[in-house]
């Protein structure tokens, strides 16, 4: 399990960089800001999440392309 945060969300710009490299982990939120999907959110918190290591590479990925680098990944 990988713990993966959007941090501060406020900050997202809303490219959509981390979306198209990891659709499985990032969608877009009602706000048009990136949101973790339903699916692995902590507490249906829309900024954190626990993906499987299997999608640990694309998270990781989307962290890496992250424009404003708002996305942490804790293995
Ligand atoms: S890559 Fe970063 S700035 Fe772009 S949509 Fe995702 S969280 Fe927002």
């Amino acid at each position: 399990m990988v713990k993966v945060r959007i941090d501060p969300r406020d900050n997202c710009i809303s490219d959509g960089v981390c979306i198209a490299l990891c659709p499985d982990v990032f969608e877009w939120g009602d706000d048009g800001k990136s949101a973790i999907v339903a699916q692995f959110r902590v507490n249906d918190n829309i900024a954190e999440g626990n993906v499987p290591d299997d999608l640990k590479d694309c998270v990781k990925q989307a962290a890496d392309s992250c424009p404003v680098q708002i996305i942490h990944v804790e293995e």
